[in-house]
């Protein structure tokens, strides 16, 4: 990962005001909402695996090298070959290797955010091997010389007509913005790509320790041709991703697909074990499971270890109000939403990424749609602290949080400054005298309504409820 030019806060103005960006996000995360929420409605025991899924996670990290040992283990007695990369170079370095040493002319991806984590891509490329994505979604931002914007849909982002725009001049066709041609296009073009690539690349949704099998879920057949066609097969596995047990993996395949897009189970479930073996027709010659650590021990042994539960599903991006408003670009790293503002500065330091645990209202909404019910919001908040510590808060922040604390320690001073507040902003929107603050408060009324204060506080309301009972 790394940061890009722009400050976070000209990235997010640039998001809110570009209205091609605002009409993809709205189809894209108001219709996974509502899929996960019939998903969720249509199952009764959703809730008791919720449960049994937290509990999997917490004790699969609780015992992590043991089950990373039988992993490892299980993988070589299938036939495969494992290797632990401490940090990104020495992942990029194996598999730049491994390319190097096979002859590799051409690597066929499937999705794999961990691989964009460390810019694997990037690696083969500079040293002359073709890499191709796969995934129709990652396929359309490869050729847009784009980063994806979401962790199961990388192409949120992108409305149809653009998808047809960048189809006519990166594949040299007429423009066409029917989603089902894109498709058809997309996929007889791929094609070519499999049967040409000599190493399949993919990531890994789980590790199974007791067999050493890997889980790849997905919509596409592009999974299952990257991981059979190419003679070699390389998996990178985030050191968390492992399961115990497959039972254990049943149960996290059952709360995935319906977090994530409200499937029962996605079309693609595969598991992967060993490469293929004497008496099978399909599959690899060989098989390497690449391990990757890369700041995961640290987060392991701190106070945000909770964010390793992460199944990736994405169901906290598409609920989060900020995420719907500026999308993935904004965050400028490769884990967007609530889990990539805890998750990158966790595996990154906060040195670069101290504004991004700001990028959020606490509104909890996270958390609750959480598959495995992680607590994201309190890490936030530990993120702002230690930012706050590492003297990484805003002037404007600082300044503000003492004035609040100095008024809210005297109740008749809070009190009053309520009341008075409240009139005065009520005075001035409803004449429209204001409509736009002016700076340093202009951020505000740049994309809303100058907001007028309610008639009365909540701890007013809350009083004459309890009177009125
Ligand atoms: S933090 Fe929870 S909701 Fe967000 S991607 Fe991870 S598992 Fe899904």
């Amino acid at each position: 990962m790394s940061t890009p030019d722009e400050t976070f806060h000209k990235r997010v103005k640039d998001a809110l005001k570009d209205e091609q960006l605002q009409n993809a996000l709205d189809i894209g995360t108001g219709n996974l909402v509502s899929k996960r929420a019939k998903a969720f409605a249509a199952f009764a025991g959703i809730e008791d695996i919720r449960d049994r899924a937290r509990l999997i996670r917490a004790h699969t990290l609780s015992q992590l090298d043991g089950y990373l040992a039988q992993f490892a283990d299980s993988v070589e007695a299938a036939g495969g070959h494992v290797f632990w990369a401490k940090d990104a170079a020495e992942a990029n370095d194996y598999a730049l290797k491994l390319a190097q040493s096979k002859n590799v002319k051409r690597v066929v991806k499937s999705k794999s955010m961990v691989t964009e984590e460390i810019k694997l891509n990037h690696t083969l490329q500079e040293e002359g091997i073709q890499v191709v994505e796969s995934d129709l979604g990652e396929f359309i931002i490869q050729l847009g010389n784009e980063a994806p914007s979401h962790i199961i849909a990388p192409a949120m982002h992108k409305t149809r007509y653009e998808v047809g725009e960048i189809f006519a001049e990166k594949l040299e066709i007429p423009y066409t913005d029917d989603p089902i041609e894109l498709n058809n296009i997309a996929r007889a073009h791929l094609r070519q790509i499999f049967l040409g690539a000599d190493m399949g690349i993919s990531g890994a949704n789980f590790g199974v320790a007791e067999d050493g099998s890997i889980c790849l879920v997905t919509n596409e057949g592009n999974g299952r041709l990257t991981t059979t066609t190419p003679r070699i097969h390389m998996a990178l596995m985030g050191m968390e991703r492992i399961v115990p047990t497959i039972d254990d993996l049943s149960v996290m395949l059952q709360l995935l697909g319906r977090s994530a897009t409200g499937q029962k189970l996605s079309v693609y479930t595969n598991i992967v074990t060993g490469p293929r073996r004497a008496d099978e027709e399909d599959g690899p010659e060989e098989l390497h499971v690449v391990i990757l650590d890369n700041g995961r021990s640290d987060l392991l042994g701190s106070n945000l270890s909770e964010m390793l539960y992460c199944i990736r599903c994405g169901a906290c991006l598409n609920h989060c109000p900020v995420y719907q408003r500026i999308g993935g670009h904004a965050y400028g790293s490769v884990y967007t939403g609530p889990m990539g503002s805890v998750l990158t500065p966790g595996l990154q330091g906060l040195d670069e990424w101290s504004e991004l645990p700001h990028a959020c209202s606490l509104c909890g909404k996270c958390e609750e749609v959480c598959p495995v019910r992680i607590d994201l919001p309190d890490m936030l908040l530990k993120l702002r602290n230690a930012g706050d510590k590492a003297g990484k808060s805003p002037l404007w922040l600082k300044g503000g949080v003492q004035f609040y604390r100095a008024v809210a320690q005297r109740p008749s001073l809070y009190r009053m400054g309520l009341k008075a507040g409240s009139a005065a902003t009520r005075l001035l929107a409803s004449n429209g005298w204001i409509q736009k603050l002016p700076a340093p408060l202009s951020g505000w009324t740049d994309h809303r309504a100058f907001p007028a204060m309610a008639e009365k506080s909540f701890h007013q309301l809350w009083e004459e409820r309890k009177k009125s009972r």
